[in-house]
């Protein structure tokens, strides 16, 4: 696959089968692929040489996944690197936690290669960064901030305001997760209270506009957590 030809991933992982599977696997689809086996040599890597996309394991010996994503979330050259997290089965907490520091999207273990291959492309695929112009574009998709207007494959769709300012919140984060505060303080501004319940009520007004006319919903719903704009989630 074309795409993938020299996109660099740094899998940091402990457990040398599961890194080496992995490895195989994301060679096989055409990605280029090195192991670091702690977090502390995942940071020196990655600064040393910023790979295209990490995949970080939750329980790492030296520096712990959750603070190497911190770690990198901190720092400015690091900030759009995109991570795929892999949790312990049942961590919801980690889960959460890992997407509040900043981790794109996560696997719980044990996953299969060709699932976490799938989130991998996703995330590859919306890394793109946000266009810096007057419009935002996401899978046909396109915002355009000077003139307030939504089209979704050419046809107008009419957002209101506040459907308006989320949709742009989600769009200039493609796949990164937001939690309900996240959107509201983006969309409504910080130091307003709004129930987390409006937001609901907004997203799915949003959804309504969206995938009117028979298009597919491009948001996903992160139970417990909040959502993210993922034209490839399972529903
Ligand atoms: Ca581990």
């Amino acid at each position: 696959m074309a795409l993938h030809e020299q996109t660099r991933i740094l899998i940091a992982e402990d457990e040398p089968a599961q890194a080496e599977v992995l490895k195989y696997n994301l060679e096989a689809a055409g990605y280029e692929v090195s192991i670091a086996p702690d977090g502390a040599e995942a940071l020196l890597r990655i600064a040393e040489n910023r790979p295209d996309l990490l995949v970080l394991d939750w329980m790492l010996p030296e520096v712990s996944g959750i603070e190497v994503c911190r770690q990198l979330r901190k720092n400015d050259a690091f900030r759009d690197l995109p991570i795929v997290m892999l949790t312990a089965r049942g961590e919801e907490d980690d889960r959460i936690r890992g997407l509040d520091v900043g981790a794109d999207d996560y696997m719980v273990k044990p996953y299969s290669p060709g699932e976490l291959l799938a989130r991998i492309n996703a995330v590859m695929r919306r890394a793109r960064p946000a266009l810096t112009g007057e419009t935002l574009e996401y899978e046909g998709i396109v915002l355009n901030l000077a003139a307030r207007k939504v089209t979704r494959d050419g046809q107008t769709l009419h957002l209101a305001p506040t459907e308006f300012r989320i949709l742009q919140a989600l769009m200039e984060r493609p796949g990164r997760v937001l939690s309900r505060q996240q959107i509201i303080d983006l969309a409504w501004g910080p130091n307003v209270f709004i129930e987390d319940r409006t937001v609901d009520v907004h997203i799915k007004r949003l959804r309504g506009v969206l995938s009117a006319e028979g298009f597919c919903d491009p948001i996903r719903t992160v139970r417990g957590f909040g959502y993210s704009l993922d034209i490839d989630h399972d529903g």
